[in-house]
């Protein structure tokens, strides 16, 4: 594991008493390196204790010491160092810059600044080189803190797949369909009457952001910026009647012809670097294939490596382009906060928060 820091680090959490903010809180409860030690969110919710406001949809219990603790404004200070953001991507922009200016490092989930040039997009597994772009950014906006993203919660799973296969075959297009649980939507999300029994074929933005993100977090980075990989994307988003997990069926072409032999092996064999493998919340192996006729699934599938492994099956010759498969990911873990938890242990291990 990676070096532990000498004292656990304070953390907070904007956006509290959502679905991602719940997992945060959950995730730090009892986190090897990081103590929780304010939560926040709106001014609806400033000055309540936070056991009483928070509709609570995590299954195991609420830890006392912050059931008791007074919700906060989400604005600075909140005299943490590092600050998980969980906030309604509608006013999240002004308030991360604000904790960013104000010193602390902002690791956020929202889509806010995720297409911003120097800010990094992060999987740590697959591109931890890109923490460089923190350095311009701290530079360019003349602030001592600053803000690091995780992808969108499709992407997140989606890019995981694929970057075993870009190492080591490039992929040059992708069609995906995906098949997305309503805890994507926060809470309470979609209305049940419009979910139950039923399939929405639309998720905004979520097609654009799926094809946008991929690239970026494919992508390399030089003179101080990522120069995006030039992958041809098709991306198909639909909201599915399950409660977490989201399923992809998804189609590649590749530089040249593969079996899919040699794309398991990819998959299986691609780990991160030494210091991303030793963090807390990396999983080992970050990709699992099961090679079972009828898996992954997300109802017996989705907590492999603590929900931050994703699983891939069915990975079999394509007609129309070289191979297809079909993968699940861990929305709110992978997809969201335990890939926040990850990212800032990675800055945490290089000294920059
Ligand atoms: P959610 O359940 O709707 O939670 C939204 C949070 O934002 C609540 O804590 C809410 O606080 C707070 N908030 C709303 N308006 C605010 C304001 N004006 N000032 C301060 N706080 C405010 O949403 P979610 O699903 O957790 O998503 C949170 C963010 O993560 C979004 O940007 C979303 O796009 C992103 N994300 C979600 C997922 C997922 O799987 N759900 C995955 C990846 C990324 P109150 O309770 O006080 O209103």
């Amino acid at each position: 594991m990676s070096e532990k820091p000498p004292r656990r680090i304070p953390v907070a959490v904007l956006g509290a008493t959502g679905t991602v903010g719940q997992k945060f809180v959950r995730l730090l409860a009892e986190h090897p390196w990081f103590e929780l030690m304010a939560v926040a969110a709106s001014e609806q919710s400033a000055g309540r204790v936070y056991g009483e406001v928070v509709r609570w949809r995590e299954t195991v219990p609420l830890a006392p010491r912050i059931a008791a603790m007074t919700v906060r404004r989400s604005a600075p200070p909140l005299d943490t160092p590092i600050v998980f953001s969980a906030l309604d991507a509608g006013v999240a922009g002004p308030i991360e810059q604000a904790f960013a200016q104000a010193g602390a490092v902002v690791v956020t989930n929202t889509r806010t600044h995720r297409m911003e040039d120097d800010v990094p997009l992060m999987i740590p597994e697959i591109n931890d080189d890109h923490l460089a772009l923190l350095r311009r950014q701290r530079e360019a906006r003349a602030w001592s803190g600053g803000i690091v993203a995780n992808p969108n919660c499709s992407t997140a799973a989606l890019v995981l797949a694929l970057a075993p296969l870009h190492r080591a075959f490039g992929v040059e297009k992708l069609f995906v369909s995906t098949m997305q649980a309503v805890s994507g939507a926060g809470y309470p999300g979609v209305a049940s009457l419009d979910i139950l029994g039923n399939v929405v074929p639309h998720i905004g933005g979520e097609e654009e952001k799926i094809e946008r993100e991929t690239c970026k977090i494919l992508g390399a980075v030089e003179t101080g910026r990522v120069t995006p990989a030039s992958i041809v994307l098709s991306a198909h988003a639909n909201r599915v009647p399950t409660v977490d997990g989201h399923l992809m069926t998804v189609s590649v072409g590749l530089g040249r012809r593969v079996s899919p032999a040699e794309a398991i092996v990819a998959m299986r064999d691609f780990r991160g670097s030494d210091r991303v493998r030793s963090l807390p919340s990396s999983p080992n192996p970050p990709v699992e294939v099961d090679e079972r006729h009828d898996r992954p699934q997300p109802r017996l599938d989705l907590e492999r490596g603590g929900g931050m492994a994703i699983t891939v099956g069915r990975v079999r010759p394509c007609p129309l382009l070289d191979l297809r498969l079909v993968l699940l990911g861990h929305n709110t873990i992978r997809g969201a906060a335990g890939a926040g938890v990850q990212i800032a242990e990675l800055l945490a291990a290089e000294g920059l928060a």
